[in-house]
Parts: structure tokens; C-alpha cells; sequence
């Protein structure tokens, strides 16, 4: 495989360890989750799916900030455990190949492209959004329930 042009960014540890402390201090808008499915919880930390057996915490988080037309709250997972921040940020993480929706946006978090990933090579989409000059950033989210996932840069 090439060189890639693009960086993932996954949830920073900050966001996750702050999760952690709202759903203890019983935050009402955090809760947690016994996992029960093998590819259902996407841990936006890790990134990888939570597994069967393991907690995960359920919370909104603001993909796209306020005070702009395209501001977006959503809800994300996050392991109940602390676990590693995803670290092979050139490759594209191996869980989330396929079911996935990519979102270009600006540097005004205006979305200004989207493409469907599944049964495409995610780095030939990703590179594709890329080669327009306004993409600032691209985010990656569920096909089917929207969800944010991650974050995806230039290289
Ligand atoms: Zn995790």
C-alpha cells in the first residue's frame, strides 16, 4: 500500500476519561452499556468494536461544534474501561472497513461532499474527498444509524 494522504484522529483520551467521570458522578445524559453484540458498539477511542461482556458508555458528543448550519450532536461509545487510544493513525482502522459513510466538510464545517464506503476501498474514497482543495476535514460515521466515528485529516 502507498503512502497515505490521509491522518485518522480518534476521540481525544480527554473526551473518553471525561465520559468516564460523568457517567460515575451519574450524569443523566451518560449511560452505561453491556455489550451484546460483536460489531454493534464502536469504541471511538480505541477504535474497535466493543466486544461481548464488556461496558461501554453512551454519551453525546458535538462532532460538528455549535454556532454553525451544520452543528451536530450525536451519540458515541466509549469503552467504560480505560482502554488505548487508536495509534496507527496512517492506516485505516481494520474494524470499521465497511458500513461506514464519509462526510466532507470545510474549513467552516460546511459539509460539502459525502460518499458511501461499503464494498469500496475506504482510502480510495477518503482520497477522492481529499483531492477537492476546500476539504478540510472528513468524517467517518455509520451507514446505518449515523453515528459519528472518527475523524479523518490530511496526512
Ligand atoms: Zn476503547
Amino acid at each position: 500500500m502507498k503512502t497515505s494522504t490521509f491522518r485518522i484522529v480518534p476521540l481525544p483520551t480527554e473526551v473518553a476519561e471525561e465520559a468516564r467521570h460523568l457517567v460515575e458522578a451519574g450524569a443523566a445524559d451518560h449511560a452505561v452499556i453491556k455489550v451484546d453484540s460483536a460489531t454493534g458498539f464502536p469504541c471511538r477511542h480505541c477504535l474497535r468494536w466493543a466486544q461481548p461482556g464488556e461496558r461501554v458508555i453512551l454519551f453525546p458528543y458535538a462532532s460538528i461544534p455549535a454556532g454553525h448550519p451544520y452543528s451536530e450532536t450525536g451519540p458515541i461509545f466509549v469503552h467504560a474501561e480505560p482502554c488505548e487510544r487508536y495509534s496507527g493513525t496512517r492506516e485505516y482502522p481494520a474494524d470499521f472497513r465497511n458500513g461506514r459513510a464519509f462526510r466532507a466538510y470545510d474549513a467552516d464545517y460546511n459539509m460539502i461532499d459525502a460518499e458511501i464506503v461499503n464494498g469500496r476501498e475506504p482510502e480510495a474514497v477518503i482520497e477522492k474527498l481529499l483531492q477537492n482543495p476546500k476539504t478540510e476535514f472528513v468524517d467517518a460515521r455509520s451507514l446505518t444509524r449515523g453515528c459519528f466515528t472518527f475523524r479523518i485529516l490530511r496526512a
